[in-house]
């Protein structure tokens, strides 16, 4: 029926238009009794924790004093059916059917006819909507039309919840900032600390256009260039500031920063806006926004993360334009930063030392802060929907930086937990220091090896101080992610040279560049239907030779003299790749012979194990190179066909899927065929739980964030090889993920080590 699909594409819209929360059910309930020619229409929230959680948060047509009084259990009255039966029901006389529950002074007797249908999303039942008329029996259509909008609604609902607009509506329209957002895990970890709201005091967006007489224009080119030069001149400040906390590596963005205002398109069209008669902050003004629109207009994630470059740098610019200082301010003594964009050079202004934690309304995992958060160690949650910012100055904040939610001044029951598990986390980690120079052997003598996963210069010291044996994956994308351009063979050369040369006499895995699906890089960019299916690692190294000889050659000239150097290579998924790339590491390393003028020793080569054609071609990938190194996040991805960055799917994404296990068991029992040794680098290797069952099928060897290190050590000083090889015949004949989880768990328990886990939660 097209009139009913117009109203409710008419209904959706007004619904993403509505202010707030209680406005869209109003709204809802207003038109469907338009449009349906109902008598009555109401929709109930259910309210988890409540003994009554099916709420009426909102009707037409009947009395609106039970708005918030009408409440029923799931299974009560006929509300409380259709939520338990998660099914519509339509009655030509409601007041007859059994389960009829009168609501005295709702007026509701009058309209006996009744169609209700559940609100559902991710199979569970988020709410009912009624409608209820004097005589008419409701029809097909009808139904059907309260059925889509019912699916419309889930998503608001979802999003009211997480927002901590249902609580506020709840109680009674009291403001309450008490409530849980959900946004992305930016850099792991859990903290808490007084919110300290980055603000910025001059706003881009609220200067004014002003013209200038001809003889001011001069005037207005000399403030400009004085802010630019004198921003210019705080950045590199900065950038040497930064450096003692962080190594050169890193502070790298901020010279960047600096470079874009010596010259380019940002100051050329600053300065003819100015010439044509504008005042130079309303000029700075429209250059910036007309940047950052060409970088916000872009699909691709990473590209469009460069338009905060972009205004952060306007910002600071117009500050200086408008002579207003930031002030001395003064920090609480564990504070978390939180704002609408927070951007790398706001924690260049900060004292570190007290910095907990930082939340993001806008940003992901790839922005620059949420990398120098990691590189810091300071759990970062970042893309929070509506955080309520501007309101949140001084409130206790939680972080929770490995789930990426953030707890704005929880109640003191949900306090009193939340700071039970930093503390016990601390605790965990305190007790487990002792092991740090004790070897990582089971109880009956098998050695494993524990390697570190990095990326940045900053971990490698935390790296090296956690007693790793070197490491099993530096993902070289990362000094490729924070630059503005490729970095040129003498750049990597000094990065790789840095790596190898901190690890000396242990073996470091440099992986090769594995840019695409979730990685891009803001100078290269890929346009895909599917990015993690498409142009990405090995398949971009081999379809560029030149990008990808230029980092062999970086990585074997670094080599030279410590003999340390293992080449990884990514997203390998034919033998064809393998014998392709060899023979462009055979070249780079020819070249860099013949310019040596010695002969140098071929580096290990090794490939991952991530795509699944890999584990069936096990044997051959075997034969072609010196390891093999499973990287269970890709594998797990590709194997359920479940996104890894996908949050709807989010429940389905197991490395302990019995699927995966038996997999990495049949790669292990591969490569032993072969003698070829095996280790592991996903997450799975750092899970408490995966490293019992990778050292149940034999694997000795997991590369880890340091961070893991010691409970995945303490876990293996634990059991005996014979009990976990015992154990994986167990766990590989169960049927699910959380079957596996729980088998494990308990035998953790068992020895008294259950803390490991649950610390981690
Ligand atoms: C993996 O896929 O498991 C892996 C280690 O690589 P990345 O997470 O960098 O894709
Ligand atoms: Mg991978």
């Amino acid at each position: 029926m097209p009139t009913l699909i117009h109203t409710l594409q008419s209904i959706v819209k007004q619904v993403d238009h509505a202010t707030d929360f209680e406005s869209a059910l109003n709204v809802i309930v207003d038109s469907l009794v338009d449009a349906l020619s109902v008598d009555a229409c109401s929709i109930f929230i259910d309210v988890p924790d409540e003994a009554s959680n099916l709420v009426m948060m909102a009707n037409r047509g009947l009395r609106r004093e039970v708005v918030g009084r009408i409440r029923l259990a799931t299974g009560e009255g006929l509300v409380g059916l259709v939520a338990e039966k998660a099914e519509p029901i339509r009655l030509d006389n409601a007041l007859e059917h059994r389960q009829f529950v009168l609501f005295e002074d709702s007026g509701e007797e009058a309209y006996p006819v009744f169609l209700g249908v559940p609100i559902i999303s991710h199979r569970r039942v988020l709410g009912v909507i009624v409608a209820q008329r004097a005589r008419e029996p409701f029809g097909n259509d009808e139904e059907a039309f309260l059925s889509t909008l019912a699916a419309q609604l889930a998503g608001a609902i979802t999003h009211a919840r997480s927002s901590g607009e249902m609580a506020r509506l709840l109680e009674g329209g009291r403001v309450s900032l008490s409530c849980t957002l959900d946004g992305v895990a930016g850099a792991p970890g859990m903290a808490m600390g007084q919110a300290v709201v980055a603000t910025h005091q001059v706003r881009l967006r609220t200067i004014p256009d002003k013209r200038i007489e001809p003889a001011e224009i001069g005037s207005q080119v000399e403030r400009f260039e004085d802010a630019i030069s004198l921003v210019r001149r705080q950045l590199m400040d900065q950038a040497e500031q930064m450096r003692q906390s962080l190594p050169a590596e890193e502070c790298a963005l901020f010279v960047a920063y600096a470079q874009m205002l010596e010259s380019g398109s940002l100051i050329d069209d600053t300065l003819a806006l100015i010439r044509e008669g504008q005042w130079a902050p309303g000029a700075w003004r429209e250059t910036v926004d007309q940047h950052a629109a060409v970088f916000e207009a872009m699909e691709d994630e990473y590209l469009a993360e460069r338009a905060n470059d972009i205004r952060d740098l306007g910002r600071r610019v117009l500050q200086r334009l408008m002579s207003v200082e930031s002030g001395d301010r003064v920090y609480p003594d564990e504070f978390v930063l939180v704002g609408e964009n927070i951007t790398a050079t706001d924690l260049a202004n900060l004292p570190l030392e007290g910095l907990r934690g930082i939340v993001s309304e806008h940003g992901s995992g790839s922005s620059h802060v949420a990398i120098l958060a990691h590189a810091l160690g300071i759990p970062a949650v970042m893309g929070v929907a509506n955080l309520p910012h501007t309101k949140m100055e001084e409130l206790m904040v939680v972080v929770d930086g490995y789930g990426g939610h953030v707890h704005v001044d929880p109640r003191a029951e949900l306090l009193a937990e939340l700071k039970q598990y930093i503390h016990h986390e601390r605790r965990v980690s305190d007790s487990l220091k002792s092991l740090k120079d004790k070897p990582a052997v089971t109880t009956d003598g098998c050695r494993v090896s524990l390697f570190v996963n990095s990326g940045l210069m900053a971990d490698l010291s935390p790296s090296l101080d956690s007693g790793a044996e070197g490491v099993g994956l530096y993902r070289t994308e990362i000094p490729f992610q924070i630059r503005e351009s490729f970095p040129s063979e003498e750049d990597q050369y000094r990065i790789y040279r840095d790596v190898l040369e901190t690890f000396e006499g242990m073996p470091v895995v440099l992986r090769t560049l594995d840019v695409g699906g979730d990685k891009p890089l803001s100078y290269f960019p890929i346009r895909e239907e599917n990015p993690f299916l498409g142009w990405r690692g090995i398949r971009i190294s081999l379809d560029h030779p030149d990008i990808f000889i230029t980092q062999l050659r970086a990585m074997i000239r670094a080599n030279v003299g410590l003999d340390n150097l293992n080449i990884l290579l990514p997203m390998v998924s034919s033998l064809e790749e393998l014998d392709d790339a060899l023979i462009l590491v055979h070249r780079a390393k020819d070249e860099i012979q013949e310019e040596l003028g010695r002969p140098l020793r071929f580096p290990r080569v090794g490939a991952m194990i991530e795509v699944p054609s890999t584990i069936f071609q096990i044997d051959e990938i075997c034969r072609l190179v010196d390891f093999v190194s499973i990287g269970t996040n890709d594998l797990t991805q590709y194997l359920l066909a479940v996104d890894r960055n996908n949050e709807a799917v989010a429940e389905l994404f197991s490395s302990l899927h019995p699927s995966v296990l038996r997999a990495i068991d049949q790669v292990v029992q591969g490569a032993a065929r072969e003698d070829t040794p095996v280790s592991v680098c996903g997450e799975l290797a750092g899970d408490p739980i995966g490293v019992m069952a990778l050292i149940g099928m034999g694997i000795d060897s997991l590369s880890m964030s340091a961070g893991s290190l010691p409970r995945a050590k303490k876990v293996i000083r634990s059991f005996s090889q014979e009990e976990l090889s015992k154990l994986r015949l167990q766990a590989l004949s169960l049927h699910e993920a959380d079957e596996v989880r729980e088998f494990y768990a308990a035998r953790l328990d068992e020895k008294g080590l259950g803390e490991l886990i649950r610390a981690q939660k």
